[in-house]
């Protein structure tokens, strides 16, 4: 097609090959290609192109790593789609998780399902694993049985990976071995339980869907919905994920998946890297394409991340390139210790941000969300403002769990895990008396309501009867305004908060900040959706993009820091032990998949990459007889890598200066935003 025609011009800021990709008519098609060589632009822009080509948005189907990517990739295809077209308010976008629930919503009946299921995080699933184990009776076995964790991995495995039980625990979990027999019994129970419940885990979102697929009839029909289907990060697909896109094509073969092998980083969930090589087997007529051009990183930055992955054991054959010159070859900075280096960290990134470079174009990235700890203090202390990916989520916090059970036994009185966890707060109830008031509400067809007719121990009366007030209130609403519930919900649970928790205060703002959240939906059950399947890692997550002049530095592990790209990357604790982690060096492949690790860490960065190791490091938690221990440089960084970059070596530099002493003070309005970070205007001190 011609690409002079204005209504397409915008197809002239593609390459030859990008071109080709957008471009390409029906059939299936593989995009592999190296970092920052424009896959996900390519997926961008072929939504565009689909649209512009009058093809039917809400019969395009785009599945992305996280709901943030899908977000970002759809805002950048409604910029560039023809006017007077559509635009991309109605493709199907999201995480698989996210499309399965979607489907799961419209299916259900088929799928066995009740419509009002809810979904557990981990968090549930572990909890409600435990259950079960005590139930039957194994916690008190002889030999300690695995931890709820453990089980919830293995099943895991097996359920993505579409492995049986006996290979996993043979290649995976050699440990577990002996117990074999009664871990199928513990999953056999789960996932009645699961059942009986009305709720689904995560795996059990693409099980699902995996089984509705497998019906000839609903494969025809649902795949049919889609007339092209498009996946950004094939290579941290796992097998049941490669398996519903097979279903998904029963139609039509309109397939399009873009990955790089070289950034196969998810493994340790069951992810297959085989999925992308063996995608021209699962469908017959692909067509290959690669890009070679990087357009992301200054070369000196590639030069470095391509001397890393050529010592990888899988040989990557695309070698990096990029027109983009500079006289600055990455640092790599030696520190004597996690002191100096955040010293370090925020002498550098003030003076970036004094020569152009706002906060949000810098992030500082690292193997575990641990590692962060002590440079959050330092930020603060400094009123440097920043967001955080990865890690323990605002999901995960106790408090924000307790509210979103009680929304969660409104939506689905079955939801056990829901009423356990919010009927123990109270006072006089125990896991018995719980688990009557669970039965009681049953034998009343599960209305909460019912309540108000359990005959509670004397101890209980007061709060249980304020609770059934509550629900009382709110069951009128049906599913409708979440804010408003949150605020009636909020009203009762305020007394079990300040009696449970210390720090009553500082959660009762996350509170409120999850009422505000929910202001901007209609629905209950899409804010319980969209909050349990992508959680956010900070309430500002979910609360839209930040207004622009909002600004704040990135922290982020590395596996959130996938897909994404900034000016200025920081890779800290470059050290054996944390990269790779030594609970993932166990073996050769997983040595591999930290080497990946480290090369995405690195092909984040467009011009500045700085890579820090202190020498010393305190173990806060390890109760060594000495918490100091000597940190060796990650080995990735190895003799042949290093001469690539510019070494630094601040521990030898005697005396240290003032952090402060070469930089005027950061305009005054980074404390004014910190200040806003908090609805309130009080500044945590
Ligand atoms: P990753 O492997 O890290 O996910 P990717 O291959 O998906 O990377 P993109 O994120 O799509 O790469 O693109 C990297 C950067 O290069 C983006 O800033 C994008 O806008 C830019 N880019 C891609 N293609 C072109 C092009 N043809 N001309 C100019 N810039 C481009
Ligand atoms: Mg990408």
């Amino acid at each position: 097609m011609s690409t002079t025609h204005d209504e397409y011009a915008w197809l002239d800021e593609l390459n030859p090959q990008q071109r080709e990709a957008v471009t390409y008519g029906d059939g299936p098609l593989l995009v592999v290609a190296g970092a920052g060589t424009g896959k996900t632009k390519t997926l961008a822009y072929r939504v565009a192109y689909l649209i512009s080509q009058g093809m039917d948005p809400s019969r395009i189907l785009l599945l992305t790593f996280t709901r943030r990517a899908a977000q970002e990739m759809l805002r950048r295809a409604s910029g560039i789609v023809t006017r007077g077209t559509p635009g991309t308010g109605r493709v199907w976008g999201g995480t698989f998780h996210a499309i399965a629930n979607r489907l799961l919503r419209l299916y259900h009946e088929s799928a066995g399902l009740r419509q009002d299921f809810t979904v557990m995080d981990q968090g549930d699933a572990e909890d409600l694993l435990n259950l079960i184990r005590h139930d039957l009776g194994l916690h008190k076995m002889e030999k300690r049985f695995p931890r709820k964790r453990t089980c919830l991995s293995i099943y895991s495995r097996c359920v993505n990976a579409s492995e049986d039980l006996e290979l996993v625990l043979q290649s995976e979990y050699p440990w577990c071995q002996e117990w074999k027999d009664e871990l199928r019994e513990l999953f056999k129970l789960y996932v009645t339980r699961k059942q009986e419940n009305n709720v689904l885990d995560f795996d059990d979102l693409l099980l699902y869907w995996v089984h509705l697929l497998s019906t000839p009839a609903l494969a025809t029909e649902i795949s049919g919905r889609f007339d092209y289907v498009l996946v950004d990060e094939y290579q941290d697909t796992n097998r049941m994920q490669a398996q519903i896109l097979g279903g998904m094509c029963t139609e039509h073969d309109n397939i399009m998946v873009v990955g790089d092998d070289a950034q196969s980083i998810y493994r340790f969930r069951g992810a297959t890297v085989r999925n992308m090589l063996d995608f021209p087997k699962q469908f017959a007529g692909t067509t290959v394409l690669t890009l070679e051009q990087n357009y992301r990183s200054v070369m000196p930055i590639l030069d470095t991340a391509n001397l890393l992955i050529s010592e990888a054991e899988d040989q990557y054959t695309k070698e990096l390139w990029s027109e983009r010159s500079s006289q600055q070859r990455p640092k790599l900075v030696t520190c004597k210790d996690e002191g100096e280096q955040d010293e370090f960290l925020i002498e550098r990134i003030l003076q970036h941000y004094e020569e152009g470079i706002p906060l949000k174009e810098q992030a500082v990235l690292f193997r575990a969300a641990y590692l962060s700890t002590s440079l959050e203090l330092e930020l603060t202390r400094h009123n440097i403002p920043y967001h955080k990916y990865g890690g323990l989520k605002f999901m995960e916090a106790a408090h924000v769990k307790d509210l979103i059970a009680i929304l969660r036994l409104l939506e689905n009185p079955r939801d056990e895990m829901a009423w356990f966890r919010v009927l123990l707060l109270m006072d006089g109830i125990g896991p018995s008396t719980a688990a009557k008031i669970l039965d009681h509400v049953l034998a009343n067809g599960g209305d909460p309501q019912a309540i108000g007719s359990f005959k509670a121990p004397p101890a209980a009366r007061d709060e249980l009867r304020a609770f059934t007030q509550m629900i009382e209130d709110l069951l009128p609403m049906g599913i409708n305004e979440p804010a408003i519930q949150i605020e009636r919900i909020r009203k009762f649970y305020d007394s079990l908060l300040k009696k449970t928790y210390d720090n009553a205060s500082v959660r009762v703002r996350d509170l409120v900040s999850l009422e505000q959240i929910a202001s901007g939906y209609a629905s209950r059950r899409k804010f319980l959706v969209d909050l349990q399947l992508d959680p956010p890692s900070a309430t500002a997550d979910l609360a839209g993009p930040p207004s622009r002049d909002e600004d704040y530095l990135i922290l982020s592990t590395i596996h959130s820091a996938k897909g994404c790209e900034w000016d200025v990357v920081y890779l800290i604790h470059a050290t054996d032990g944390f990269l790779p982690s030594d609970m993932s060096a166990g073996s050769e492949e997983e040595l591999e998949e930290e080497r990946r690790l480290a090369y995405v860490a690195l092909t984040r960065a467009r011009d500045f990459l700085y890579v820090s190791r202190p020498l010393r490091y305190y173990h806060r938690w390890y109760g060594l007889s000495s918490p100091h221990s000597y940190m060796q440089l990650c080995r990735f960084f190895s003799r042949h890598v290093v001469p690539s970059m510019e070494t630094v070596n601040l521990s030898r530099q005697q005396p240290r200066r003032n952090d402060m002493e070469s930089f005027s003070e950061p305009p005054m309005d980074i404390s004014e935003r910190i200040r806003q970070m908090w609805d309130d205007g009080e500044v945590p001190v």
